[in-house]
């Protein structure tokens, strides 16, 4: 028999924004970096040849990291402990949401090495539970889930279980093994996302990454007997899709439709994550998409969610910069 740790606390979404900094190239090309952290909280838009311009210049969220920061840092001061409420039977999610280009991989590839890390000290460090830690990742790529740990290409369904909320049928759960066994997986997955595209930059500005860790975990001295209870909960690391695939479109008014740049994933994610950023109540539209239907148990009620918005900070990427702030903005 499965509990999950229920606690009144409502949550709001953390919202964190890191700039990158400038790339050997840009720097090359002569690429100007006008966004500037000029402290933990606070990002500032310093292009003195805009000034008068329509948009503001300052923009405020929980946390800043400057380009200079480690993602280690990120991980440490903001992650972490998110990350870790997984073992005590909270779900939780932390996205990775910006243009291509400004981070999104680097960002959570780190982050996740850091989580499964921390993840088996914890389980080192607590003998008197039994643990299960089972990796899966998926891609959303119009609209389908696929497994990325298999070669099949069929698209995964969800379902609706009674118990757990919604599941994805037949997806694959490695039990992690240990750190090696981490970077196995992890090339599978890259070799995976790569089939059937020429670029992978081309399929990861399109498509979604969901690397998913469950823990389950009960006390040892009940193993077995008729009062176990078991501890079970997910951590989510989600890399989005290029947010320009949102913004083309909310730009322009154009309508939502199949095939085109548009992508419903991530749209759907936008106005979720708005609702849920003005408190929870009300009908907020999960099932609109394979992402948020998908994600609904690690989102809402007493889930925990943190959203890293990854910035270039180069003049000609200004406008992507300012819609992925707003965004941000909505989101806080
Ligand atoms: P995205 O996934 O958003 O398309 P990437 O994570 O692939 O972007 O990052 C684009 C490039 O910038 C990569 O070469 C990456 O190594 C580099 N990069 C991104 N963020 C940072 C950072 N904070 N510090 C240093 N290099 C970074
Ligand atoms: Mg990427």
């Amino acid at each position: 028999e499965k509990m999950q740790m229920a606690s009144a606390r409502e949550e709001k979404i953390l919202v964190l924004v890191r700039l990158r900094p400038l790339s050997d190239k840009e720097i090359l090309a002569d690429e100007v970096a006008d966004w500037e952290c000029i402290n933990d909280t606070t990002i500032l838009y310093r292009n003195t040849l805009r000034e008068g311009s329509t948009f503001p210049s300052a923009y405020t969220f929980d946390r800043v990291f400057r380009g200079d920061c480690s993602t280690k840092q990120v991980y440490e001061d903001e992650a972490k402990e998110i990350v870790l409420s997984v073992v005590s039977g909270i779900n939780s999610s932390i996205f990775a949401y910006g243009q291509t280009s400004s981070g999104k991989t680097y960002t959570m590839t780190g982050i996740t090495e850091y989580a499964v890390a921390d993840i088996f000290d914890y389980i080192h460090r607590h003998e008197e539970r039994a643990f299960v830690l089972k990796f899966s990742a998926m891609e959303i790529y119009n609209e389908a889930i696929r497994d990325l740990l298999t070669t099949d290409n069929t698209p995964l369904r969800l379902l609706d279980d009674p118990e757990k909320g919604v599941i994805v049928e037949k997806v694959t759960e490695e039990t992690l093994k240990d750190w090696n066994h981490l970077q196995e997986l992890l090339s599978v997955c890259e070799a995976q996302r790569r089939i059937g595209e020429t670029s992978l930059n081309e399929k990861s500005s399109r498509s979604h990454q969901i690397i998913r860790l469950t823990i389950e975990s009960s006390a040892r001295e009940f193993l077995g007997k008729e009062n176990s209870t078991t501890l079970a909960a997910s951590v989510n690391f989600i890399d989005l899709a290029g947010s320009e695939r949102a913004s083309q479109s909310l730009s322009t008014g154009t309508r939502l439709k199949e095939g085109c740049h548009i992508n419903r994933s991530l749209l759907t994610l936008s106005t979720v994550i708005r609702k849920l950023s003005k408190g929870r109540h009300g009908h907020i539209n999960y099932r609109d998409s394979k992402l948020t239907r998908m994600l609904q148990p690690c989102l809402g009620g007493n889930a925990r969610t943190a959203i890293i918005c990854t910035l270039s900070p180069a003049r000609s990427h200004v406008e992507q910069t300012r819609n992925t702030l707003l965004f941000a903005c909505c989101a806080k």
